[in-house]
């Protein structure tokens, strides 16, 4: 750099350095006063010592007016010692003062300087030793502003050092030398504090941008923490913070709270039959969808797969919260177009309130997810609220779940068997084994119960091995034209291995594997659509019929059933209850009966209760019958009268 602009750039302000300005501007407010005081109270001093030799011009006049705006200054500097100002504003002071220092400097040194040659040597000594404290004390109050404290070096050092020099008296050369000296040397330490200062502003502001940003990333982290990264909805992470939140709350103030878990029917076999791609498509309109209807009070979470959760604050009537599940349910059953494909589900919501319970977050939420297993089963497609009446249910079930593990359960299991009809023949083809329990402490225990118990807890495959086994040997028993349907859970064609042992039990019996017809419910199938197909596909390599039960009754589709490796449907009871009153319910079969017929699956209907009803199957041209009208599920000892009052000869076994 060229001397001449390093020389200007000592004077320069850094404008361009807000935090800078800021920090000159807060130190100079704290030392500028005490610059102006020392001033002051120094001039006053000179001008006493000089009062009786020279003229009042010089002792009160000027200096009185220089002390006058002086004060003016330090008032003025020590209000604004605490107020923030812009960096505009900040720059134009600093300048000011630099201007203002630079003529108040002249000032004061010319006015000292004119005294000189009014009084006797100590006189004259004091106007040295004046403008030399002084000035050392202005250039020390003056350090953290640079170009000040240059031009007070420059306007009341050299001028005066010069004066002196030029005294002739040897006193006063020295003097002038040693202020020139000192004044080096501050001047040098200025530079040195000044660098500093610069440094340790810049490193400053490094420390609080680098802050800034690591608190952007935390934030951010933890925005992503409780973020679920497919639908930007906040995740089970952030669910369970807010859940605990609101209980907390409701602990405290007694506020409403009510939580709701949807859950879809049929998400599984979308991404089984499409990709993740596709079924990552539905979950984020699924999630969009759930989001336009969320109040803005409300907080809507995505647990993961395929279940979304709702904290629902304030009071609301049982109504309201079904009304809010009726929503949820039509918003996720319109159907939802990806690429080219148009998909189809359905959601079932289970809700529970924390008045009506006095719950925890865990305690709640298991209310409501058991609301929504509860209407899994009994209304798939529906919103439910967990009752009183569902808490007894809920208790009752723990009693089961409990009696299920009881070491005598095979003893005390058995099983009826119900016949399924021929109508055309006039007898039955087979029967299809139907569990009862007989607990000792619950008693009779229906099958709808407790094979749901039994699915919860796991214990379902142990209790279709016992009952298989019986099942087998007992229809050994029978004329070998009737067959056996047994039922089958999820949990029984879930792995290769529980398929495995099945035909390892049906091997072993000895009873044909093509006199067995295996059911299993839609709802079953569509939980694990692939796996599913796989174990039919083993049990019918073997020689067995599979049935798919209670059609028409869960979540199903056509496209899925075709695919499935079926030799019969079973039309679920609830089509036929209101047959002789509806004709819808009969056309409603009578295309059931005839979608069997294309598909070409034989078909057996449930539930057929009255002689009206069987007349109207029969002229359906519905072939197999299975109801109360025919026969109630019978014990093992009242088949062969059975059998004999419809004319079918008992043979027995081998
Ligand atoms: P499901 O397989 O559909 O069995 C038919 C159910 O309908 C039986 O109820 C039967 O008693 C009843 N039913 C038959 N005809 C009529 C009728 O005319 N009117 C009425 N109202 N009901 C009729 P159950 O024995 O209570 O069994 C209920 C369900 O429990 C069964 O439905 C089946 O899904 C399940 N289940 C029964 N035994 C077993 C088993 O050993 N294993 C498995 N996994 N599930 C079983
Ligand atoms: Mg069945
Ligand atoms: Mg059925």
């Amino acid at each position: 750099m060229h001397i001449v602009d390093w020389f200007k750039s000592l004077f320069v302000i850094a404008k361009d350095n807000p935090q800078l300005m800021r920090v000159q501007l807060r130190a100079l407010s704290r030392h500028i006063p005490l610059m102006y005081f020392v001033l002051i109270t120094n001039t006053v001093a000179l001008s006493i010592t000089h009062a009786s030799s020279a003229p009042l011009a010089l002792t009160v006049l000027f200096p009185g007016g220089l002390i006058t705006l002086s004060v003016i200054r330090l008032i003025g500097w020590w209000r604004s010692r605490d107020i923030e100002i812009t960096p505009e504003m900040a720059y134009r002071r600093l300048r000011g003062s630099l201007a203002f220092g630079a003529v108040l400097g002249i000032a004061f040194t010319a006015c000292a300087l004119s005294l000189y040659s009014y009084g006797d040597d100590a006189a004259r000594a004091h106007v040295a030793f004046y403008i030399s404290i002084t000035v050392i004390a202005c250039i020390f109050c003056l350090t953290t502003l640079r170009p000040a404290a240059l031009i007070l070096v420059l306007v009341v050092v050299g001028p005066s050092a010069v004066f002196f020099a030029t005294t002739g008296n040897l006193v006063f050369i020295a003097m002038a030398l040693n202020l020139l000296l000192v004044s080096a040397a501050l001047t040098i330490v200025l530079f040195h504090n000044f660098e500093h200062l610069t440094r340790s502003v810049v490193s400053q502001q490094q420390l609080v941008a680098s802050n800034a940003e690591m608190a952007a990333l935390s934030a951010e982290n933890v925005r992503l923490a409780n973020l679920d990264s497919l639908t930007g909805l906040p995740n089970r992470r952030r669910f369970f913070a807010e859940l605990d939140n609101a209980i907390a709350e409701h602990r405290s103030t007694g506020a409403c709270v009510t939580v709701g878990i949807v859950d879809l029917d049929g998400f599984k076999p979308v991404n089984d039959l499409y990709g993740h791609a596709v079924g990552d498509k539905v979950l984020v309109e699924v999630g969009r969808r759930l989001a336009k209807l969320a109040s803005p009070s409300s907080v809507l979470a995505r647990l993961g797969g395929d279940e979304f959760v709702y904290i629902l604050h304030g009071e609301r009537s049982e109504e309201d919260i079904l009304a809010c599940g009726r929503l949820i349910c039509d918003a996720l059953s319109a159907p939802y177009v990806v690429a080219d494909l148009v998909v189809q589900l359905s959601a079932t919501v289970g809700f529970a309130t924390a008045a009506a319970l006095g719950a925890g977050t865990e305690s709640l939420l298991e209310c409501a997810d058991y609301a929504l297993y509860d209407a899994k089963h009994s209304a798939p497609g529906t919103a439910q609220l967990f009752s009183s009446a569902l808490q007894t249910r809920l208790r009752h079930n723990s009693l089961v779940e409990q009696g299920l593990r009881h070491p005598d359960l095979p003893d005390q299991l058995s099983l009826n068997y119900q016949p399924i009809f021929d109508a055309q023949a006039g007898r039955p083809i087979g029967f299809e084994a139907l569990a009862r329990w007989t607990s000792p402490t619950l008693g009779q225990v229906p099958p709808d119960v407790f094979i749901r118990a039994a699915e919860r807890t796991g214990l379902i495959t142990q209790i279709t091995e016992t009952l298989l086994a019986r099942a087998l040997a007992e229809a050994k028993s029978w004329p070998s034209e009737l067959r056996l349907s047994f039922n089958l859970s999820m949990q029984d064609i879930a792995s290769p291995q529980a398929v495995g042992r099945i035909i390892d039990l049906v091997r072993d019996s000895g009873l044909p594997p093509t006199r067995i017809d295996f059911e299993i419910t839609e709802t079953a199938v569509m939980r694990d659509f692939e796996q599913s197909c796989a174990a039919l596909a083993q049990l019918r390599a073997l020689g067995a019929r599979i049935a798919l039960d209670d059609f028409g009754s869960g979540y199903s589709s056509l496209s899925y059933v075709h695919r499935l490796p079926l030799d019969k449907i079973k039309i679920d009871r609830g089509f036929i209850a209101e047959l002789e009153a509806r004709d819808t319910s009969r056309n409603i079969l009578r295309s059931m009966l005839d979608l069997c017929r294309n598909l070409k699956l034989e078909c057996v209907v449930e539930g057929a209760e009255t002689a009206g009803q069987v007349a109207i199957l029969t002229q359906l041209g519905c072939r197999y019958l299975q109801g109360y009208f025919i026969s109630r599920p019978l014990p093992v000892a009242g088949i062969p009268d059975f059998l004999s009052l419809h004319a079918t000869p008992l043979r027995s076994a081998g």
